[in-house]
């Protein structure tokens, strides 16, 4: 078996604290890293994610970024109506984080990348002058801060990033997790799950014009989904007893869709949408630079349908994809047979041909044991490579036990 790339994320005040040589020596030391990214235009998410405290940070324990900020030196004439927001922050706002790391990464002959994360407009902006670019929900609500995919000034500004990004930095690959379409509140059983989607997004005027071309009557749709909706955000007593009745039946996704047909046509509808969205990228970035690796960084890792993700629809589109799978990090050994079912599930929908990254999570709970297995099953379920989440709140023993895993799995590596 072989693993072409072994990958690891970093954020810019990891690079300003830890000191870029640093970490890149832990990386390659301890975790055999030959791949490096720079997670460089970031939501709003208290740092370390999953502990109270950064493991080997000297200079801070915890660190709250701004709101969906770029840590690169955008090329302004690129972008249209919307434009991203560089850092404020003193000891951020001055350098080019994304060109520091790739010189340094470049410096040492390996693969560079840079990740475009959840959001790509802040809250502030979502609510007042870019409110009609946010995703809306059946009852017309905004949604937080969820660009929709159909509005065609998101669609400009998504497609600058990348361009930008593609034009000017020697990036080997550009990855986004960027938020789909909302998928609608969670629920235990199958079938309530699937109805549930209905208070997703996206209603939007945009969303009409797109169906109306895609030959999908929107309004029809909503008016027939809306008592639907109704039944699910504010039942009434007897629908919450119908509720419940379902929640303890055996009725499967297949008869309720059947029940809704228009549910099924709109959930079609915003899977076409997304892959639409990602075929527009995929063209004007490899436009910009042929070579450039377009990846998902996919972190749904279940019923990714219902956030309008279809991998196997999208596959002409993409280059390589990221499994965002960090089932280590529940500290449950159980837990690595969802990693399993996803990582099958992956490799399915997107051929053998597709380059395709397993993420082990490496911060607590994970231990170094599960790290290990996690990589284990990785290899067994036909990865190329792995890549790990996320540097900064990972013990060292855990960054230690991907190497270890790796020779546990005995997969080969290419030479550096
Ligand atoms: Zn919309």
């Amino acid at each position: 078996m072989f693993f072409s790339e072994i990958s690891a994320s970093l954020y810019p005040w990891d690079l300003a604290d830890e000191g870029t040589e640093r970490i890149l020596d832990n990386l390659q030391e301890m975790a055999l890293c030959n791949s490096v990214y720079l997670i460089a235009l970031m939501h709003h998410e208290k740092r370390p994610l999953t502990d109270f405290f950064y493991p080997h940070n000297p200079v801070r324990k915890t660190y709250v970024p701004e709101d969906s900020r770029a840590y690169w030196q955008p090329e302004m004439p690129r972008y249209g109506r919307i434009v991203p927001q560089t850092s404020g922050r003193e000891f951020l706002k001055d350098t080019d984080w994304l060109q520091e790391l790739v010189e340094a990464v470049r410096a040492r002959g390996l693969k560079t990348g840079v990740e475009i994360s959840h959001t790509v407009i802040d809250s502030e902006r979502a609510a007042d002058d870019l409110s009609d670019c946010v995703q809306q929900d059946i009852f017309g609500e905004r949604m937080g801060k969820c660009v929709c995919p159909n509005n065609p000034d998101v669609r400009d500004y998504v497609r600058a990033l990348f361009c930008d990004l593609a034009a000017n930095y020697d990036v080997d690959y550009i990855q986004t997790c960027l938020i789909p379409f909302q998928s609608g509140p969670p629920a235990g059983h199958a079938a309530r799950r699937v109805l549930s989607s209905v208070l997703g997004g996206c209603w939007c005027g945009h969303c009409r014009a797109a169906a109306a071309s895609d030959d999908l009557d929107l309004e029809a749709c909503h008016a027939a989904l809306l008592p639907l909706a109704e039944s699910i955000a504010r039942p009434t007593l007897a629908q919450r007893q119908e509720g419940a009745l379902l929640g303890a039946s055996n009725t499967d996704e297949t008869a309720v869709l059947l029940e809704h047909p228009e549910l099924f046509n709109w959930l079609g509808f915003r899977c076409r949408s997304m892959t639409r969205f990602f075929a527009e990228v995929h063209q004007a970035v490899h436009e910009v630079r042929r070579g450039v690796d377009v990846r998902l960084n996919a972190y749904i890792t279940s019923r990714q349908e219902l956030s309008g993700l279809d991998l196997r629809a999208m596959r002409p589109h993409l280059d390589s994809i990221r499994s965002s799978d960090y089932s280590e990090q529940s500290g449950e050994a159980a837990r690595l047979e969802h990693k399993r079912r996803w990582l099958l599930s992956v490799r399915r929908a997107v051929g053998e041909e597709m380059p395709f990254l397993s993420a082990i999570g490496v911060r607590p709970k994970a231990t170094p044991e599960l790290v290990r297995r996690g990589v284990v099953i990785s290899a067994e379920c036909g990865a190329d490579g792995i890549t790990i989440g996320h540097y900064d709140g990972a013990p060292f023993a855990n960054l230690r036990a991907v190497g270890e895993g790796l020779r546990m799995a005995d997969v080969e590596l290419p030479d550096h």
